[in-house]
């Protein structure tokens, strides 16, 4: 009897996905999850984007929930092994699933913030987004259901249980990129407009209206930078790399609009700097890259 006790125990709070997750430190009260630098898979169960959580003084803020319920589950129970304070507020930074996705995980009385456009976004694809991640990371997302913002983020600051934020309306990787600052830690969140030594995800992006973005990031006070996807960075190099990167995109297409070139000739005879390939992702990224954004290059060339 005890047996089959222990063993419904097991089943009962096991995760068919093991995330093996590690909080990394980012500052006195704030910490993130690191998420692979690669694409949806099943061997990644989608732990492809940074979470990031802040303690305040009797609640814990949760940036970003990943790409399953059961992701989120278990970024719950990792947060409750460095404190006991309750999860109280999300932020989902964009509409991209990996950055929403778990937010079911949590009751209804926790509060879910993302500004209007994110909101609809998410509740007009989401479900598109739950089945596309059956097809691409299968077990680990069976149990992930929708759940949309339920609070609306307008406002420059805000007050967290004393805890004070401010926000950033910016835009580019998509139409709204939400940029956190903690001012107290000097500690930025960039989301999706900084990816660190992995090459930029650009299915919905704006290149001049993200390098803009970035220009502003660039001006912000700060001493640690959080991106959606790589590694916390302490410098504005990486912004610059960045920017740098989005110049090159957005002067291939333009100049391959204007020679006329097609999709292959691109994708196959571009001389790419050495450090864009070294980026993980590269090839992949910069394929989707091209087939995606070259057509409205072309279209503004021929009027
Ligand atoms: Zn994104």
């Amino acid at each position: 009897m005890r047996i089959i006790l222990s063993l419904i125990t097991f089943i009962t709070f096991s995760f068919s996905f093991d995330y093996k997750l590690e909080p990394i430190k980012i500052n006195d009260n704030s910490y993130y999850f690191y998420g692979k630098k690669e694409y949806f898979s099943p061997t990644n169960g989608g732990n492809i984007s940074n979470s990031a959580f802040i303690i305040t003084n009797n609640s814990v803020i949760l940036i970003d929930t990943g790409t399953t319920v059961e992701y989120t589950e278990q970024v719950k129970q990792a947060i409750k092994k460095i404190t006991d304070k309750p999860i109280k507020y999300i932020i989902n930074t964009h509409h991209h699933p990996d950055h929403f996705l778990g937010n079911n995980a949590f009751d209804k009385d926790v509060k879910i913030f993302a500004t209007s456009y994110t909101h609809e976004e998410i509740k007009s694809h989401g479900d598109l987004y739950i089945t596309n991640m059956a097809h691409l990371i299968k077990d680990a997302s069976y149990t992930t259901r929708l759940r949309i913002p339920t609070e609306l983020l307008d406002k420059k600051n805000m007050n967290f249980d004393g805890y004070e934020l401010e926000f950033y309306y910016l835009n580019g990787h998509t139409k709204d990129d939400l940029v956190i600052v903690d001012k107290k830690t000097k500690t930025i969140y960039v989301s999706d407009l900084i990816f660190n030594e992995r090459a930029l995800a650009t299915p919905h992006a704006d290149f001049k209206k993200w390098i803009k973005s970035l220009e502003f990031v660039k001006n912000l006070d700060f001493k640690i930078l959080l991106p959606g996807h790589g590694k916390v960075e302490y410098s504005i190099d990486v912004i610059d790399e960045n920017i740098e990167y989005l110049k090159f995109i957005d002067e291939l297409l333009t100049n391959s609009a204007i020679e006329g070139l097609d999709i292959f000739e691109i994708i196959n005879d571009t001389e790419v700097p050495e450090k864009f390939k070294k980026y993980a992702m590269f090839e992949e990224e910069f394929e989707r890259t091209i087939i995606n954004h070259y057509p409205k290059y072309e279209r503004k060339v021929k009027k």
